[in-house]
């Protein structure tokens, strides 16, 4: 049982150590069933039948499955302790072996695509092939936007030295920053790290000092950012013409099956309601008794939690019994992580930051990987990181590898669930005000934080890629644009300097993953909805949802969602989580109106 302070999970169950000799004889049979999968089918997918092609996709499950269990392996063990130079090396050479090995499959897609089309409607239609539809339908998809092979082949290669090339170096660029910060400990010099760690500090000047170093670092290199993001624009706009993708979020609508009708509508849903965030900021304001609330106080703590550190066992029966209130089966799960030790809970040495859960495929436990310290934080985290752990446990019981992950979007589906029922658990026991106002403002800033900024940057990088259709943007352009943005979230509750026009840059994923961020406010605003819909429901929703987490990544999202009764292409979807949002207002509201009543 998890009780300790040197408890830690169990990746015996895996592997015994990193020289376990049954990690390179498993490595080995590895290689060995792909090499042979390789033979016998490469070349060969046109003449297979429908039963062939079924053991054919099962021969590729099954050294992928051994190779999650190898990878993950690997990486928990080097997250175990990063300083340990064994298990730093065994996470190098697996995680290459990973890669490598994982590409060689890619012939198969590649022929999947190619087949002729009379051909794999048949294929799609035959009953043996049924548990795997969605998978080739999905490869399928992705047909009328490939070239020929040679030309493929040529891109990936080009790709090494051009966009992936642009991205580095931005990478690298941001990595070496170096300023002067004035931190609790007087004049410091930091990297982008450590100055953002300092945006949530209590101390007002320190946070001032902390964001305006690190924009003005991102500032003084804005025209070289500003020439690679251009190029990287411009290679998308070359990538989605050669692949005849019309629409500019075009590829990722592809890889996240979803229309563009469905973003749209969840971007204007969500503009509609941006004075919510101005809402939420004068009452902030209020409370930190700002009357010039700054871009520097967003992140602002309200005040320090009132009963201290919860300790870790507390926090554990806690998020049990919450995911046991909205079904036994969840609690049962639940319990397994700890007693079980498919957990690692506490911050030791050489471990890094960060919670995460590590799904390796439905033929292994997930494991839990988490810093818990005590705060309100930590124990929402616990509950969001066993969401994501009972969303593999759900979907392992009914489906294989190809079919356990669902699209993007959808992967917070129940660990956002959890966290939201953690809250409103906590929110019905606590009376305290002060206390109210700590679980409400978390809860708002996540939302807004998930929702609201991640529909402007989306919608800044549309603006972005669209003006770029017209040649080359001046960065000052660029941060025009962001400002005008920036402004149309917060309106005029929150005072913006001259620094805050470089914001754009301190978003990672507009080089290395362009696209993405629209997918955090789906699967927030998509729990909310479903959280309304059990709030309504009850018990009917508990068996509706359980099926569909069954389901894993086996349907589309349209079908996963439908099952539910959802319609995400309705824009009147979207407007049922802002319920959700503006529930929290009120309360919200009403404790700060409480609390200045007995300080008045
Ligand atoms: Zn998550």
């Amino acid at each position: 049982m998890v009780t300790g302070q040197d408890t830690r999970w169990d990746l015996g169950k895996l592997y015994a150590s990193t020289d376990d000799p049954r990690i390179r004889t498993d490595l080995e049979a590895v290689r060995g069933q792909i090499k042979a999968f390789k033979q016998t089918y490469e070349g060969q997918l046109a003449s297979l039948s429908a039963a062939a092609l079924r053991d054919a996709i099962e021969a590729m499950e099954g050294p992928s499955n051994a190779l999650e269990r190898l990878a993950g392996y690997a990486w928990m063990e080097f997250y175990t302790d990063t300083r340990v130079e064994a298990s730093r090396a065994l996470y190098q050479s697996l995680w290459s072996d990973y890669t490598l090995l994982l590409t060689e499959f890619e012939f198969f897609k590649q022929e999947l695509k190619y087949l002729d089309h009379a051909h794999f409607a048949g294929l799609l239609a035959a009953p043996e092939l049924a548990p795997y539809r969605y998978y080739l339908e999905r490869v399928r998809m992705w047909t009328p936007h490939t070239l020929p092979l040679e030309q493929e082949a040529l891109l990936v290669r080009k790709n090494i030295t051009g966009e992936r090339a642009w991205s580095q170096l931005y990478t690298e660029m941001t990595a070496s920053l170096k300023f002067l910060v004035h931190g609790p400990d007087g004049p410091k010099e930091m990297g982008i790290a450590e100055a953002r760690g300092l945006r949530t500090s209590s101390d007002r000047a320190v946070r001032k000092s902390a964001h305006e170093a690190w924009l003005a670092a991102l500032g003084r290199e804005g025209h070289v950012f500003g020439t690679v993001f251009n190029t990287l624009m411009q290679d998308h706009l070359h990538t989605l013409e050669l692949r005849k993708v019309p629409d500019l979020m075009g590829l990722t609508l592809l890889e996240h099956d979803l229309s563009r009708e469905v973003i749209d509508a969840l971007l204007t849903a969500t503009e509609a309601h941006y004075p919510l965030v101005q809402r939420y900021y004068t009452l902030k304001a209020k409370l930190l008794g700002y009357t010039d609330l700054a871009s520097h106080d967003l992140m602002a703590p309200l005040g320090a939690q009132a009963g201290g550190a919860v300790p870790f066992d507390t926090a554990k029966d806690l998020v049990i019994s919450t995911l046991n209130s909205f079904t036994p089966r969840f609690g049962e799960l639940a319990k397994r992580f700890f007693s079980e030790q498919y957990i690692d809970p506490f911050p030791t040495a050489g471990k890094p930051m960060g919670a995460f859960c590590f799904g390796l495929g439905p033929s292994v436990h997930p494991f839990i990987f988490m810093n818990y310290g005590g705060s309100l934080h930590d124990i929402t985290t616990l509950a969001h990181e066993l969401g994501h752990g009972l969303h593999y446990v759900m979907a392992a019981q009914r489906q294989t590898l190809l079919n356990t992950y669902t699209v993007a979007p959808l992967l917070e589906t129940v660990s956002i669930f959890s966290e939201t029922h953690m809250y409103n658990i906590l929110l019905a026991r606590e009376t305290d005000a002060r206390e109210r106002i700590q679980l409400l403002a978390s809860q708002l800033e996540g939302a807004i934080a998930s929702i609201s900024r991640q529909v402007m940057y989306t919608r800044w990088e549309l603006r972005a890629y669209d003006r770029r259709k017209q040649g080359i943007i001046p960065v000052e352009e660029l941060c025009t644009m962001w400002l005008e943005e920036l402004r149309n979230v917060y309106g005029d509750t929150v005072r913006f300097s001259e620094l805050d026009q470089w914001g754009w840059l301190t978003n990672p994923f507009f080089i290395t993953q362009r696209f993405v961020c629209y997918s955090y406010a789906f699967g927030q605003l998509l729990v909310y909805a479903l959280y309304q819909q059990y709030r309504e429901d009850g018990r009917a929703f508990v068996e509706k949802y359980l099926a569909m987490l069954e389901l894993g990544g086996s349907v589309s999202p349209h079908t996963l969602l439908a099952g539910m009764g959802l319609d995400i292409a309705d824009p009147d979807f979207w407007e049922q989580g802002f319920v959700i949002v503006e529930d929290l207002l009120d309360k919200l509201a009403a404790a700060v109106a409480a609390v200045q009543k007995t300080t008045a």
